[in-house]
């Protein structure tokens, strides 16, 4: 049966200061969603709260994995749920390679499912690595470099998708993975995430632009404003902000927000 991911009537602080002010969202294994809106409203905000990021206090509302609540979980259990998250900002790891790196976490993946499991045998890891490097063309040489050390944008947003295709989460947040990228590697990426994805992944991508969605076609399209999410719909409601911008979703809520506030 496909898994349930639930966001309810989500209410995160960091510190004082409320981020998110009630989001609502259920993604099922295999749909795409896109999470649109401005600058500062509050979507990386989620996607950390996902995650279970120590600086960003649920204050109130569940995130439920098919109906257990993960919000007492660490992040390295919530992963071994199957979530997964992309990077906006891609942090270096200096001293551990990224072969390294994806190793310790199939392996952690697997003494999760087997606490006798005595690992990925290293041919196997070797040639998986490589089948999922040329997929999204990346260099063989990068499994050598330390994680995301001396990387370009570009080259960082490529590497959490590789995380991502070896991984193999039941959900992914992408969060602006087609930031900082120029066209063509906008197609690789995006590509990679459309082969990875089927009826075995809810995707939710977080993006400004339209032009990711081409790719990674979503049917769900959600816009955010003031830690809310204002608007939903289908893949039209994506193109509608890309001909017109923000500045309808700032008169029509901003109002509202304020009142509130
Ligand atoms: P988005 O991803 O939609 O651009 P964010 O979730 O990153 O927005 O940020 C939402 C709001 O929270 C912004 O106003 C931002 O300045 C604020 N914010 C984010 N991180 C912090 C922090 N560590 N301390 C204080 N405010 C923060
Ligand atoms: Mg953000």
């Amino acid at each position: 049966m496909a898994s349930l991911l639930e966001i309810q009537d989500l209410h995160v602080n960091i510190g004082e200061k409320p981020l998110l002010n009630g989001v609502s969202l259920a993604i099922r294994q295999g749909e795409v969603h896109a999470l649109m809106g401005p600058n500062g409203t509050g979507k990386s905000t989620l996607a950390y709260a996902l995650m279970g990021h120590p600086g960003y206090a649920v204050t109130s509302g569940k995130i439920l994995l098919d109906g257990t609540d993960v919000l007492g979980l660490s992040t390295d259990e919530r992963s071994r749920m199957g979530l997964f998250l992309a990077f906006q900002y891609p942090v270096a790891i200096p001293g551990v390679s990224v072969a390294n790196f994806l190793r310790t976490a199939i392996n952690a993946r697997r003494r999760a499912l087997d606490p006798q499991d005595k690992g990925i045998p290293v041919p196997e890891f070797r040639k998986m690595l490589k089948a999922k490097l040329e997929m999204l063309q990346i260099p063989v040489e990068f499994a050598g470099r330390y994680l995301n050390d001396g990387f370009s944008g570009g080259e960082k947003k490529r590497i959490e998708v590789l995380q991502l295709a070896v991984l193999l989460p039941k959900f992914a947040v992408l969060d602006e993975t087609d930031s900082g990228l120029d066209i063509d590697a906008l197609r690789i990426v995006a590509s990679g995430v459309d082969a990875i994805s089927g009826p075995d992944l809810g995707v939710l991508v977080i993006t400004h632009y339209q032009r990711i969605l081409n790719y990674i076609k979503p049917q769900f399209v959600h816009v955010m404003f003031d830690g809310r999410i204002v608007e939903s719909g289908g893949a039209d409601l994506a193109l509608r902000l890309e001909e017109q911008g923000y500045d309808w979703i700032r008169q029509k809520y901003a109002a509202a927000g304020t009142a509130k506030a």
